[in-house]
């Protein structure tokens, strides 16, 4: 028996969880594995943080929070959006969720009706598209290739705006492909924005300090979108606590309470553990994080270096996150290992069962040509992971 709604049946399982689930049952079977699927860091939580939710815990903290979060939370969020990105969100503007993933889809189920056009620069990252098919809104891609570092220009972004847009969704540093709009980027796209007020700009900025080319920009820093803009940010990826289900908003008031409204209704609030955590994470001096982004930084240069080296495989150097996402439609139409090669998914599926090698397929990722690659992983594995990779394809 099947009962599921028609809204279940249209969404697609997560292929992030899908790949990296795959690769966690070959290793159950004793397969040696090389997982470069989920975008995860592989450091430890800093000990300061992880001191103060033991704290937390001894201390008694067990109530429900307040719904939109702590507001000692949202005071230091509030503070961080000042000192990191010159944003002027009050505490009351700002909401804690269970992930930046969660922020993201409560903002679509806020400001979508049926029909309503959402604008998504691919590659673009899996849960967008499936979150505004759930809010029920229309996915209006906007492809955009290696060629062009993975970014939308303003004039495509001007094209594709209707009278039915309610929102732009879009990641920098970007998941999947690295890519980072400068300031200059950015601003060319409020600009377009401005001329719509009623667009919603859903700029997620999870990968903010895993940014290899200096200062992290904000969409919202252009005062004339400001009102229009929701800045998404967590803790996950850059204090490497992403169980811990930390993400945050900073929005306009009204986007915000109905954020709140959402929320009340389907998780009242975050785990208030995390939260204590998240309030030391966020006070902090972003500087003491700088070992991580050190060592994402050589492991970007190593496999630059290595996926270079792979005849057939194109790929840029990624400005921010910890991804690559090379091309490798020069495969397509080839027979590798018993593989009829069409798209990037029958590829990644190639890796995993012939070479080992986990991967996530571009198909879901809006760009059928690319596969992504975490390299949120060992040097050591990544090494062995590129080896295998050569190796299948030769
Ligand atoms: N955001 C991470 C990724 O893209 C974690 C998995 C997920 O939430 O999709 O790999």
């Amino acid at each position: 028996m099947d009962l599921t709604s028609n809204r279940i049946k249209q969404l697609s399982y997560s292929q992030t969880f899908v790949m990296s689930n795959k690769a966690r049952e070959l290793k159950a079977q004793g397969i040696n594995v090389v997982s470069l699927t989920l975008g995860e860091p592989d450091f430890n939580i800093p000990e300061f943080v992880r001191e103060s939710a033991v704290k937390a815990i001894n201390d008694g903290v067990k109530s429900y929070t307040p719904v939109p979060g702590y507001i000692e939370l949202r005071q230091s969020i509030s503070k961080k959006f000042k000192r990191d990105n010159n944003l002027d969100y009050k505490p009351e503007q700002i909401i804690i969720s269970n992930g930046g993933k969660q922020s993201i889809i409560n903002v679509l189920l806020s400001i979508v009706n049926d029909g309503d056009e959402v604008i998504v620069p691919a590659p673009y990252w899996v849960s967008y598209y499936e979150m505004v098919k759930l809010a029920g809104g229309t996915n209006i891609v906007v492809e955009t290739s290696i060629d062009t570092d993975f970014k939308i220009t303003p004039e495509q972004l001007e094209k594709a705006i209707t009278p039915k847009t309610k929102a732009l969704l879009f990641s920098s540093p970007c998941n999947p492909s690295g890519s980072v709009y400068s300031k200059d980027e950015l601003h060319a796209l409020a600009r377009i924005l401005a001329k719509h007020p009623n667009i919603i700009i859903i700029s997620d900025e999870i990968y903010e300090y895993i940014n290899y080319v200096g200062k992290h920009e904000s969409i919202a820093q252009f005062p004339e979108v400001f009102e229009q803009t929701a800045t998404i940010n967590g803790v996950s990826k850059s204090y490497a606590m992403t169980g811990w289900r930390i993400g945050y908003m900073g929005a306009p008031l009204w986007l915000t309470k109905a954020c709140d409204k959402i929320q009340g209704q389907m998780t009242s609030g975050a785990n208030c553990i995390a939260q204590m955590a998240a309030i030391t994470a966020v006070d902090a001096d972003p500087k003491v994080i700088n070992y991580m982004i050190e060592a994402f930084q050589s492991r970007r240069d190593l496999m630059f270096g290595l996926l270079s080296e792979i005849e057939g495989i194109k790929i840029n150097k990624p400005a921010g996150a910890f991804y690559f996402f090379p091309d490798i439609s020069a495969f397509f139409g080839k027979t590798i290992q018993g593989y009829k090669i069409k798209n990037s998914d029958d590829f990644a599926m190639m890796l995993l069962e012939k070479a080992h090698v986990a991967t996530v397929g571009g198909v879901s990722f809006g760009d059928p040509n690319c596969i992504r690659l975490s390299y949120a992983a060992s040097e050591e594995d990544l090494r062995e992971a590129v080896k295998r990779i050569k190796k299948a394809l030769e």
